[in-house]
């Protein structure tokens, strides 16, 4: 048995048999290493194993050909300069093995596709070729999906949100990953299927591992390789309590989520998709604080047209049954992206052209979601959420943007709802500073402390490395919380909270002394959440 740990994200128990994601295009993310000699170990290490599988290849090719290819793959690996092209790039910039490969790939793709002979030119394409193979042993991947009939433990170098939600949640147990960080949307994801989670596991979770049976341990962010009897008895035990636990929750699901002293605090849902409201419904949700509507677009590999969103909304709002759901609008970029978006490359993306910023720049995208989603307005009781606000000429803009959308239905005789809220995000410092004068703009508020502590704390929730500074019980914090808490007072509008920290028992009782009396969580923590409220005084 092998024992690993790792940093734990959702807590829970399972047992299964390990699967590593296969990534479907080749792509790490940048990564920096401490320790440069271990990584170049790591590199060659990889090496000799790409030449151990070219080899075979080349061994068992029918075909002159294709054995012949093979060699010329096993030739390039073992090019000097190839070689020290990716060693240098470790050893000067830090970098991860996988980002030096991708780095001294493209150098010497372009070197050759540059050249005149033409022979000469089409061995570019061998360069990218062999150096997919480097990439996939260094991060475990093979070739796109999640490869199984049953359901596994997923095991992957990293997660992008993206490739996380395409996959067929039935089949998983949990995830593992090498990398990664506890604040990632990957991470958020798993909190809403309820599936225990670790990250950080590094480098010691082998690809080898594939198809070893795996016990996982979420509350300590262990994982066992191979494990013993008597850790599966353990692992077993754990599920049984939490089993137990959540039939003791049952009987606060149709509970009012009251404090002894009388205060209501409605309890949403946070989701991704539309199959993430049957375990809002199931858990008691009191109406979807937060749908993440961008996940629509990164889940089908293309872009979901009006009419598709439309009927997505419709279902969703009908489900709901007249209990309040609160839409965001596309929050794209950022770690957020999708193959047909096309998205240009950025140097600091979190604070780059995300969210509505995406939207201004390419209007059409707004505009169709908009008309979508007040198509579907007479189904239920929608409201309307714009992420990544920084100034109250944003939200005048999208105010107009919306007025237009409702003129064009009127004209276009479609039925809609003209007063659906239209709300604003808190997740900048600049948004809750200037709270008060984004209150009389705004219909509603929902405080977003995910990104409220990246943005105000300076610290990429995206990088493990600044995680020690990923502080959310950070004084600034709590004061950009409580004036924007105010100024919702002050104007008769409500704030809520529907960042992760919603979900902290240890907070619940401060954002109630502020006022605020909606916290949106992922469904699993709805329940206890509310046997929390109920037990205070
Ligand atoms: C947040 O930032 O707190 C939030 C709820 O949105 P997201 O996590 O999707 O950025
Ligand atoms: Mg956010």
């Amino acid at each position: 048995m092998l024992i690993l740990h790792g940093h734990a994200v959702c807590s829970g128990a399972a047992v299964g048999r390990l699967r590593f994601y296969r990534h479907g295009r080749v792509s790490a993310q940048l990564r920096h290493v401490e320790d440069a000699g271990q990584e170049i170990e790591r590199l060659r290490h990889a090496l000799s194993r790409a030449e151990q599988e070219l080899e075979d290849l080349a061994e068992n090719a029918g075909e002159q050909e294709a054995a012949e290819i093979m060699e010329l793959h096993r030739m390039m690996l073992a090019d000097k300069d190839f070689r020290a092209a990716m060693e240098g790039r470790i050893r000067e910039k830090g970098i991860a093995a996988e980002n030096a490969v991708l780095e001294a790939s493209a150098e010497f793709e372009a070197l050759f596709s540059t050249m005149d002979d033409e022979y000469m030119r089409a061995r570019s394409a061998d360069v990218r070729d062999v150096s997919a193979r480097l990439v996939r042993i260094l991060t475990g991947a093979v070739a796109g999906g999640l490869d199984t009939s049953v359901p596994v433990i997923v095991a992957a170098d990293d997660l992008a949100p993206s490739e996380t939600v395409q996959m067929d949640k039935s089949r998983i147990l949990a995830f593992v990953t090498m990398f990664g960080s506890p604040n990632s949307h990957t991470a958020i994801l798993s909190g809403i299927l309820g599936v225990p989670a670790i990250v950080q596991l590094g480098t010691d979770l082998l690809p080898e591992f594939d198809g070893k049976l795996a016990a996982v341990d979420g509350d300590s962010g262990t994982l066992y390789i191979d494990p013993d009897e008597e850790t599966v008895a353990m692992i077993r035990q754990k599920q049984e309590d939490s089993q137990r636990i959540r039939q003791e929750l049952e009987s606060f699901r149709t509970k009012e989520s009251r404090t002894g002293s009388g205060i209501s605090v409605r309890v949403c849902a946070n989701i991704s998709t539309p199959e993430d409201l049957r375990a809002a419904v199931e858990n008691g949700a009191e109406g979807i604080g937060l749908f993440r509507s961008e996940f629509l677009y990164m889940e089908s590999g293309q872009r979901p047209d009006e009419d598709r969103q439309a009927m997505i909304y419709r279902r969703v709002l009908k489900e709901m049954g007249g209990r309040r759901t609160v839409v965001r609008t596309i929050d794209l970029g950022a770690d957020k992206g999708a193959e047909w978006l096309k998205l240009p490359h950025e140097e600091n993306p979190a604070l780059g052209c995300r969210g509505i910023r995406l939207c201004f720049s390419r209007p059409e995208l707004l505009h169709e979601q908009l008309r979508a989603l007040y198509r579907a307005s007479p189904s239920g009781d929608l409201a309307i959420l714009f992420p990544m606000v920084t100034s109250c000429g944003e939200v005048k803009r999208l105010r107009e943007m919306a007025r237009q959308v409702r003129e064009e239905l009127r004209m276009e005789e479609i039925p809609f709802r003209e007063d659906v809220p239209l709300g604003v995000m808190i997740e900048t410092p600049a948004a809750a500073l200037i709270s008060r004068d984004l209150a009389r703009e705004a219909d509603f508020f929902s405080i977003g402390t995910n990104d409220l502590i990246q943005y105000t704390l300076a610290a990429d929730r995206q990088n493990p490395h600044v995680e020690q500074y990923w502080d959310p019980y950070h004084p600034a914090v709590r004061e950009l919380i409580r004036i924007t808490a105010q100024a919702a007072r002050e104007a008769g509008i409500s704030a809520a909270v529907c960042g992760e920290l919603a979900a902290d028992p240890k907070l619940t009782e401060y954002f109630i002394s502020l006022g605020i009396h909606e916290l949106s969580v992922s469904p699993p923590q709805i329940l206890p959440l509310r046997r929390h409220i109920c037990s205070l005084p």
